[in-house]
């Protein structure tokens, strides 16, 4: 089971329909969690972001059963250590990734709002952090959803789901 967690309340694009929309790219079971916890410990003041890292492990104590996988939705600006930013996050064949929606909306970058064009990366981006916990690592066609995204020109450019080569690899 893959529980798809909405942090404080954020209601994602799409809202309830982005659990069965990917469910359609992912084969695993998928469920809708609410999950409520305090962000602001996680904020760097000098960054002016929230530690993705530190969400991570805080979001593992909200799953609901062993065994299973959590991926977080937020609409807050993520950051790792070592990068300027951070789409998401995941552990590598591990139980939990966080997505963050802040710089996938068009507005971030002066452009007009466009809730399609959010949804659609929303989609990707969580997808996309579902492999890792699911043992995939970056493809290379960038057509593939495992294809590593800095921009956000470049989850566009991708699908929503896995190439055939990462099929293959979730199937195996
Ligand atoms: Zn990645
Ligand atoms: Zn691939």
């Amino acid at each position: 089971m893959i529980y798809v967690a909405f942090l404080n309340g954020y209601m994602p694009p799409g809202g309830d329909g982005l659990t069965p929309r990917l469910a359609e790219s992912v084969p695993s079971q998928l469920e809708h969690l609410p999950v409520n916890f305090d962000l602001s410990a996680y904020y760097s003041p000098e960054r002016g972001q929230y530690n993705a890292t530190l969400i991570l492990a805080h979001l593992l104590r909200h799953l609901p059963e062993a065994n299973a996988k959590i991926v977080g939705l937020t609409n807050v600006d993520l950051f790792i250590p070592v990068l300027t930013f951070v789409f998401g996050q995941a552990q590598l064949n591990g139980p939990g990734a966080v997505v963050s929606t802040y710089r996938l909306r068009n507005e971030y970058y002066g452009l007009p709002s466009s809730p399609a064009l959010l949804y659609d990366r929303t989609v990707k981006e969580i997808v996309h952090e579902l492999g890792h916990t699911l043992g995939l690592v970056h493809c290379r066609d960038f057509s593939c959803v495992m294809h590593a995204s800095t921009y956000v020109e470049e989850v566009d450019l991708k699908e929503a789901r896995f190439c055939s080569d990462c099929s293959a690899e979730l199937s195996g």
